[in-house]
């Protein structure tokens, strides 16, 4: 029998790879979402589009499962389960990792541009830039270190010849931010037709960053 809130989460999940689709940052089989649950994560599972994802394909790994664990013989987990894994372990913080390939913010990735301070909204993923992690295979160690390290005091980051990776406390806040990601690779890309767009001075940056630890939140809210 599946726990009431664990049902209630894999039915999250199973939203929220509709959701990306629906706002056109995601694609058929790619792309996978995770979320914190007990002492690990309920993960998607590997190679399924979300038009077909059900539930029960929604995979449960303990937070310091390893390569050799019986589980991954038995179920079959997004490939990227590393990243979603390391991504927990590490930023206690977070509790929801998506995954996307969205078009504009994967051209980007394919350069290996980090996005900078050209819009205020860049600070929406925690810092001054938005960085790209070097390339490395799908599904490999070497990615999930690259990403946690683009992700350092972050919550989204670009992967190269790939795509993006977004964090939040919770699912909607994760992919509200990759679509975000997505609009301001868009915008970037559009600023840059017609020359090196101007960017945002870092004390520009700074303020935003202060203001964004209240903006939206009513006293009373404690996020
Ligand atoms: P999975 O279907 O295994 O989650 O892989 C999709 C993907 O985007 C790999 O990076
Ligand atoms: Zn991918």
């Amino acid at each position: 029998m599946i726990a009431a809130d664990e049902s209630a989460l894999r039915r999250a999940i199973v939203d929220t790879s509709l959701e990306m689709e629906r706002l056109g940052i995601n694609q058929g089989t790619s792309g996978n979402v995770s979320a914190r649950y007990r002492d690990g994560f309920l993960v998607t599972p590997s190679g399924v589009s979300a038009r077909e994802l059900d539930e029960q394909q929604i995979v449960w790994l303990p937070l310091d499962v390893t390569d050799d664990a019986d589980i991954l013989r038995i179920a079959r987990p997004s490939s990227e389960w590393r990243i979603h894994r390391d991504i927990l372990r590490a930023r206690d913080d977070i509790h929801a990792v998506v995954h996307t390939h969205s078009i504009a913010a994967t051209a980007l990735a394919i350069h290996g541009r980090d996005i900078p301070a050209l819009h205020y909204m860049v600070a929406a993923a925690g810092g001054k830039s938005i960085r790209c992690a070097p390339y490395a295979i799908f599904g490999s160690q070497a990615l999930s270190d690259h990403a946690l390290a683009a992700l350092d005091e972050r919550r989204a980051c670009l992967l190269a010849h790939h795509g993006v990776i977004a964090l939040g406390t919770d699912l909607s806040r994760a992919v509200w931010l990759a679509h975000e990601v997505e609009v301001l690779a868009k915008q970037y890309l559009l600023a840059l037709q017609i020359g090196a767009p101007p960017l945002l001075s870092d004390q520009q940056m700074e303020e935003v960053l202060e203001k964004f630890k209240t903006y939206g939140k009513r006293n009373t809210e404690d996020r």
